[in-house]
């Protein structure tokens, strides 16, 4: 039974927000399902029901709901000092202190960190810093980014146009499309049939290169791309491709920005997965979401010595560096974050999803049987599961978005949460996931895949 509360929220809701990724058609009709309380591997919503929570969140609830240590670290440090401006030379200890910690965690001598207030906000900020860089080493031309098809970057402006998924963009006007450009993603399952893995990351490397020929290698100043991409469809790239873009990068002075909003602080069982999984050791590492596990915003940017040493120095004579969010550094985002990165690292959890990333990811393959479930890939907490009408063709099922939303439906009634991703379900739990939670939730999908395979009968 709804509490009336709860119904006032339903109605409020409704009435008031601008939901994002929201299909405002159904919307009108369904409104929102009000998820009311959350504890370890489950929500609970305004009608009681329990939901294992197969997303974390939306890939940040890293060490898992509702820890009491959080609130209390949160608490203290309202009480000890809620904020203050971290403009000029002012700062505050939980923000120092997380700075060293980071650079301690992150591989390379990326040793500095801007703040922001999540993934969005902080990759617009290693645009910006990348543009500044290149104007104080006097290479003025050097602006352009390339970007992947099918990556998510965020949602802020420069972040959108980053973000290479076409569907985040109808209706929208496009800015940045003269400094931003995207190459082909790397996606195994789509690479052209009779060629070998090799084969393929040859033709993806030798695209990007033609793009900067093309672009002009004094123009191109940096590449983007996600470890693994995950609101793209959890796309794991073949073998060896980030470590030679990488190198590509390098032999036209190019600087790689890794994207580890998702792929950071564990998901894959390392802190960062550029350095510790693809052997390549990125300029720039964005980070945001398992960062506090989502008990509060941040983002952070992480830089290389060489890109700090180059921005920090005058610009002018007095000049001073003008790039500053009254959040940066945000005294309680960065005791949360401390806090946060202590309970993983006491809990071994980097051990634990280095053992149950893989069982997730070997039970999921029974989907394969399956006639609907065209490909299941991924890596660790990380899992993506593509619908299709024909495997051999791989052809996608008609109204394919229908298809992936009913059987997310399907999971609900199941009392499991997973993602709904075009013609796609993707699945990354909280860290702290146990085998018996991974067979529910594969036992879950299979159920719910069944039920809509029977609908189609
Ligand atoms: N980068 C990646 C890889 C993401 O998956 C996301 C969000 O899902 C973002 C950036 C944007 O982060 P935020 O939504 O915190 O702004």
């Amino acid at each position: 039974m709804t509490a009336p509360g709860t119904q006032t929220a339903w109605a409020q809701d409704r009435a008031h927000l601008v939901h994002p990724y929201t299909d405002f058609a159904t919307f009108a009709e369904d409104g929102s399902h009000v998820i009311e309380r959350a504890e370890d591997m489950h929500v609970f919503d305004a009608d009681g029901n329990q939901l294992l929570d197969g997303i974390a969140g939306l890939w940040c609830v890293n060490i898992g709901h509702g820890r009491q240590e959080m609130a209390e670290t949160i608490a203290k440090q309202v009480m000890d000092m809620q904020y203050y401006n971290p403009f000029g030379h002012s700062t505050n200890v939980p923000a120092a202190q997380l700075g060293a910690k980071l650079a301690e965690l992150a591989p390379g001598d990326l040793n500095h960190v801007y703040y922001s207030c999540g993934g969005s906000t902080a990759n617009d900020a290693a645009v910006r810093l990348v543009h500044y860089y290149f104007d104080m080493k006097g290479q003025h031309r050097k602006k352009k980014i390339i970007s992947r098809q099918n990556g998510y970057h965020g949602a802020t402006y420069v972040a959108a146009s980053l973000t290479g998924i076409h569907g985040t963009k109808y209706g929208f006007d496009r800015i940045g499309e003269d400094f931003i450009s995207h190459v082909s993603e790397a996606n195994l399952y789509a690479k052209p049939q009779g060629w070998s893995d090799a084969e393929y990351c040859d033709y993806l490397v030798r695209e990007f290169e033609a793009r900067i020929q093309q672009l002009g290698p004094d123009n191109v100043a940096a590449f983007i791309a996600e470890p693994i991409m995950g609101a793209g469809g959890v796309l794991v790239a073949p073998t060896g491709y980030h470590k030679r873009m990488y190198e590509v990068c390098k032999a036209y002075g190019m600087l790689y920005i890794a994207d580890e909003v998702v792929t950071g602080f564990g998901r894959l069982g390392e802190w960062f997965a550029s350095e510790a999984l693809y052997g390549y050791t990125p300029d720039i590492l964005v980070c945001a979401k398992g960062l506090t596990s989502g008990y509060i915003p941040l983002g952070a940017t992480l830089i290389s010595d060489e890109i700090y040493n180059t921005i920090a120095r005058p610009q002018c004579e007095g000049g001073v560096f003008s790039m500053g969010l009254t959040y940066f550094g945000h005294p309680v985002a960065c005791a949360a974050a401390l806090k946060n990165i202590e309970i993983i690292e006491r809990e071994g959890m980097l051990d634990h999803v280095r053992t149950v990333g893989p069982y997730l990811q070997e039970s999921a393959q029974s989907l394969l049987n399956l006639p609907v479930v065209g490909d299941v890939r991924g890596s660790h907490l990380m899992l993506g599961i593509d619908l299709v009408a024909d495997k051999a063709s791989k052809s996608p099922i008609e109204l394919s978005e229908q298809a992936a939303s009913t059987v997310f439906k399907g999971c609900v009634e199941r009392g499991v949460i997973v993602r709904p991703v075009g013609d796609r379900i993707i699945l990354s739990p909280p860290l702290i996931i146990s085998q018996d939670q991974c067979d529910e939730l594969i036992g879950a999908v299979a159920g719910s895949i069944q039920d809509f395979i029977a609908t189609q009968e």
